[in-house]
């Protein structure tokens, strides 16, 4: 693969052709053509071709890409061809449902261990995982060979226990706390807030940015 920065947008483009290869497999096609996987994601067959080309040669002129193959290499690209070790802080509203959640086991998420510091929840079972103390949290991150932290804390709690999390080594954390973290550099978090995504939909409603909507 050549050296170069691959940019968020390209990334989540990959996502979406994931999931659009994984459904063209479940039909059953055997290939598919830039210009229909581009159709399908509303794209253009010259973005889809530059998108996939930058990971090597993929597909034979005229005949398209072959489905399942393609598949497979974004999935190794992706770094989801395999399972990932989660562990999972905070089992409130928000972290007992994602413990619920099963796309993420389905992608090879695998949440082993939860951390709660409520002495009502610590020794408390969800989906068969007993929910841990966060006094021991640097150890058993390590005892678990944890590789991804998930964070269901308040705002108040959060930095606090992001700054444990990357002592440990943390490279990789998903953020539900309404709230922006610092970390280092070399660490990756994704925070989010469902309640901005609420706010950008009122934004869109009374400003009517997304289509009219019918006078009745
Ligand atoms: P949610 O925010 O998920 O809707 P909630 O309203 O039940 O949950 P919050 O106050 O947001 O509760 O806390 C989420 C979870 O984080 C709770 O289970 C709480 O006990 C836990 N928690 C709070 N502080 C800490 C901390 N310092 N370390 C670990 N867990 C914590």
């Amino acid at each position: 693969m050549r050296e170069r920065k691959i940019s968020e947008s390209t990334i989540h483009r990959l996502s979406h052709y994931y999931r659009a290869l994984n459904t063209l497999e479940k039909e059953h096609f055997e290939t598919i053509s830039s210009k229909e996987l581009a159709k399908r994601e509303k794209l253009t067959p010259a973005q889809v071709r530059k998108d996939l080309s930058f990971f090597g040669s993929f597909g034979t002129r005229g005949l398209g890409y072959p489905v399942k193959e393609l598949k497979g290499r974004i999935a190794k690209i992706l770094g989801i061809d395999r399972t990932w070790n989660v562990a999972l802080i905070g089992v409130g509203n928000i972290g007992s449902a994602l413990v619920s959640y099963k796309e993420f086991q389905r992608q090879g998420f695998n949440i082993k261990v939860l951390f709660d510091s409520d002495q009502r929840k610590i020794g408390s079972n969800h989906k068969g995982i007993t929910v841990l103390d966060t006094d021991h949290l640097e150890e058993e991150l390590q005892k678990n060979k944890i590789e991804l932290v998930v964070l269901a804390v308040p705002a108040s709690a959060a930095q606090n226990i992001v700054d444990h999390v990357v002592h440990c080594g943390i490279k990789a954390i998903l953020n539900f706390a309404p709230i922006k973290l610092k970390v280092p550099d070399d660490v990756e978090i994704r925070t989010e807030n469902m309640a901005m995504e609420l706010e950008y939909l009122s934004f869109t409603l009374v400003n009517n940015k997304k289509g009219e909507r019918k006078k009745t």
